[in-house]
């Protein structure tokens, strides 16, 4: 409670601070009496009234925490592609890294500008002002005061999902995007996704064999966006072939083993990692550093890999969680139709009824009761098979410990012996 009081301080002192010499937006924001600049990565001071007139990012980060440096790293490359063509854009670093050196060396990689790092008050009315509950947090600032409710607070999964595109971050303009993102997956065909101008094809087996898109048509495809370097997708890639191998022997009884297919979409860093593990796999793949390859990320809206998108056989999109159904139903997944994951859940929810409500696990000291998505569970990641769950899970009160009811190795109080 005091905590809040004092920042509430904080804040009107800060807005305070701001109105004794301007009342300009930005000022009231990012100054102080005794300051009117922001530092620039020249190391020149430049004021705040600089900003006027433009838009504005303020950058909430922190140097020691992995996902704000990815997307700093990315968010320069859009900064430096905008700034070569419009001058109205600009963004302020509000650093949360532990000391002074840690701020200098992570403002060194920024080509915008910062408040200092020395301005705990200003940084902490910004936080308060904009409820920045983690980081890495992008809000975006109109420039006109009369557009404050025009204020965005997701610039970060804007700019992922929009890159330079979603620039000026308007309503409007992302209302547009929105719109055209709808009209795409409605005409979404497998030939406009998986080719080019100069590329009808996609890779098999054995290289350098090329399988072309259009025999691909009027299947269902898997889209499966990986890397060798993920280490998530090193468990479920094995995991994957098995399934895949069951689904194509499901089909062959009815002589229909041809009607599903996987096709890889790497995100290797080089051709030998891509060959490698590209040679692991049975299915197709995109050639590597294929220009589609991005514009596949963005289109599906892959944020984590690996993700694997199921497309039916009119080249729409059935599920971006085939990931999550293959850890769930495994081959019974196929086709992954809506009416099918239906079924399944249906299936699964007969089944939690034979399920006991209580269990002691072999690998967890306290008991775990059976919870489902309606009822304390949701969304899970398993802590022994390390893959996401829903729907029905064993998951401890006390501690949040949580596994799948398959992944259970049920055991008796008495002979647990682990330690956590
Ligand atoms: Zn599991
Ligand atoms: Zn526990």
């Amino acid at each position: 409670m005091k905590d809040e009081t004092q920042a509430l301080k904080d804040e009107t002192q800060a807005l305070e601070n701001g109105k004794d010499f301007s009342s300009s937006r930005f000022s009231c924001l990012l100054a102080t009496k005794d300051r009117d600049f922001l530092l620039s990565p020249t190391g020149l001071q430049v004021k705040v009234s600089d900003l006027d007139g433009k838009v504005v990012g303020l950058l909430f980060a922190a140097n020691w925490y992995p996902p704000c440096r990815s997307f700093t790293q990315m968010l320069v490359g859009i900064y430096e592609e905008l700034k070569s063509s419009v001058s109205d854009f600009e963004i302020v670093y509000v650093s949360s890294d532990e000391d002074a050196d840690a701020f200098s060396t992570y403002y060194g990689h920024m080509p915008w500008l910062a408040t200092p790092f020395s301005d705990l008050e200003t940084k902490k009315a910004l936080n308060r002002k904009y409820d920045v509950e983690g980081i890495p947090c992008l809000i975006i600032l109109q420039p006109d005061d009369s557009q404050e409710d025009a204020t965005l607070g997701n610039g970060v999964e804007l700019v992922y999902r929009y890159g330079i595109q979603a620039y000026p971050f308007t309503n409007q303009r992302l209302e547009q995007l929105q719109r055209e993102d709808r009209e795409r997956h409605e005409n979404q065909t497998l030939i406009d996704l998986l080719t080019n101008y100069n590329r009808h094809h996609v890779l098999g087996h054995p290289g350098p064999k090329q399988v072309p898109v259009a025999s691909l048509v009027g299947k269902t495809i898997g889209l499966y966006f990986s890397a060798q370097w993920c280490v998530p997708g090193a468990k479920f890639t094995p995991k994957l072939i098995s399934i895949y191998h069951k689904i194509k022997q499901m089909l062959a009884i009815n002589g229909k083993d041809e009607e599903f297919e996987i096709v890889l979409v790497s995100s290797d860093r080089d051709q030998a990692s891509f060959d490698s593990y590209f040679s692991s796999m049975p299915w197709l793949a995109l050639p590597f550093g294929d220009p589609e390859i991005k514009k596949l990320a963005r289109h599906f809206d892959v944020q984590g890999i690996p993700c694997l998108v199921i497309l039916g056989p009119d080249g729409k999109t059935i599920t971006r969680h085939g990931r999550s159904l293959i850890n769930l139903y495994e081959e019974n997944a196929y086709p992954f139709t809506k009416a099918k994951v239906e079924q399944l859940e249906k299936q699964l929810e007969e089944e939690a009824k034979g399920l006991p409500s209580l269990v002691y696990h072999q690998e967890h000291r306290h008991q775990l009761n059976l919870v489902s998505d309606g009822n304390g569970g949701g969304p899970f990641i398993c802590c022994v098979c390390e893959e996401q769950g829903s729907c029905w899970a064993y998951q401890c009160l006390e501690c949040g410990y949580e596994v799948h009811p398959k992944c259970v190795k049920a055991v008796n109080r008495d002979s647990i012996s682990v330690t956590n």
